[in-house]
């Protein structure tokens, strides 16, 4: 399969990590959108948010316990903003499953990536 993120999980793929475990890896976003803009997706190829379902929501859960980790590595004390697009009309460029971390300075209210 023709996946960016599964290449960089592989290792195929440079990139710049910043945190990884047995089921989830984050690295930083090749075109910020903000001074600190890291991306945290599951190593299992999952195409997007609309596929979560009771077979994968654990990893999706872990997730979620990774990224006040990750926050706190970056020094996100001020707050920071979880993203993930879906689909095309989501505007998600990437179909492997993605959690953006925004932050680093304070966002504009409706500012997406
Ligand atoms: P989305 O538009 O929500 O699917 O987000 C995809 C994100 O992946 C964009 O912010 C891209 O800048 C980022 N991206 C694409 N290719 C790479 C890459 N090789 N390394 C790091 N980030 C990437």
């Amino acid at each position: 399969m023709d996946c960016v993120f599964c290449g960089i999980i592989r290792g195929d793929i440079p990139s710049k990590k910043v945190y990884e475990d047995d089921t989830v890896l984050a690295f930083r976003d090749i075109n910020p959108e903000a001074p600190v803009h890291i991306l945290v997706v599951p190593k299992d190829h999952i195409a997007s948010a609309d596929m979560i379902d009771t077979t994968n929501s654990e990893i999706i859960a872990h997730i979620f316990e990774v990224i006040p980790q990750i926050a706190k590595d970056e020094d996100l004390t001020g707050g920071y903003r979880v993203i993930t697009n879906v689909g095309p009309d989501g505007g998600q460029s990437v179909p492997h499953l993605h959690f953006h971390i925004l932050g680093g300075a304070k966002l504009p209210i409706h500012m997406g990536v």
